[in-house]
């Protein structure tokens, strides 16, 4: 007996449903759908899934943690040779760190210190690479950080300027934009359309610093209300994930 699996049918019904909601939030703001670019977020799940979606026409996957990360993407580069794919770090990085991450991602979401930036851009251009940094801001509205608030990572909106500069003077890195999570319990329309004014201040540093990554699973609209370019997404595409603490957003 073949045993067929389901899985592909199911990614193939979740990305119709996510594709939807894409294109309905996109044209109610009068954008696009195809200006938004969806980054599937698979960390926890296997490589398997990342090739049936390459074959639903995904094309950008997002990861967390660098090991997982780079697993993946060589079991990826094994099993679909030349298939164009990019790849976005999307977790807390550590320096020491990044010269690993800096020979996989084309894309990555959260720097959010000078000396992470000068880490992947020397690793960067070492591995003749450019990797596009979005500065990630923090956007819990406060200046003091609470313990656990900090975890979660970005600079602060009175530092983003100022990062975004050190950014586009990185050998090794391509100031690309911004990228913010909403606050956990807060309003992510308040929070993203913070962001869309401090993503015009990044435009000012590079004029082509477009990108806005803003919008998950549960807050995708108001994200794209407010303008962004890239919405990362987990659980709406995949399904619910194993809870694992080092996961937890
Ligand atoms: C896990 C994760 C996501 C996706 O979250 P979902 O709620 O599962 O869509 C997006 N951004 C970051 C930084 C993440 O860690």
């Amino acid at each position: 007996m073949v045993v067929v699996s389901d899985r592909p049918r199911q990614l193939a019904a979740n990305l119709a449903g996510l594709r939807a909601r894409i294109e309905a939030a996109a044209r109610a703001s009068g954008r696009a759908g195809a200006d938004i670019t969806l980054v599937a977020v698979s960390k926890t799940f296997p490589a398997s899934d990342i090739v049936a979606l390459l074959d639903l026409g995904v094309s950008d996957f997002g990861e967390n943690r660098d090991k997982d990360a780079a697993a993946k993407a060589a079991e990826i580069a094994d099993r679909a040779p030349g298939r164009s794919l990019r790849w976005h770090f999307v977790g807390q990085l550590q320096r020491k760190k990044a010269r690993s991450v800096a020979s996989y991602a084309d894309v990555v979401h959260s720097v959010d210190r000078v000396d992470l930036a000068e880490a992947l851009g020397r690793a960067a251009a070492r591995a003749g690479r450019c990797v596009d940094a979005l500065v990630q801001v923090n956007l819990e509205g406060r200046d003091d950080f609470a313990a656990g608030e900090e975890a979660r990572g970005g600079v602060r909106p009175n530092d983003v300027v100022a990062l975004a500069e050190r950014v586009a003077d990185t050998d090794g890195l391509r100031l690309a934009g911004v990228m913010a999570l909403a606050p956990l319990g807060g309003d992510p329309d308040a929070a993203f359309a913070r962001l869309a004014v401090l993503a015009e201040g990044v435009r000012g540093v590079a004029a082509d610093a477009v990108a806005i990554s803003a919008g998950m699973s549960a807050d995708l609209e108001a994200a794209i209300r407010h303008g962004a370019t890239h919405v990362r997404v987990g659980t709406a595409l995949f399904g619910g994930r194993a809870l694992m603490s080092d996961h937890v957003r």
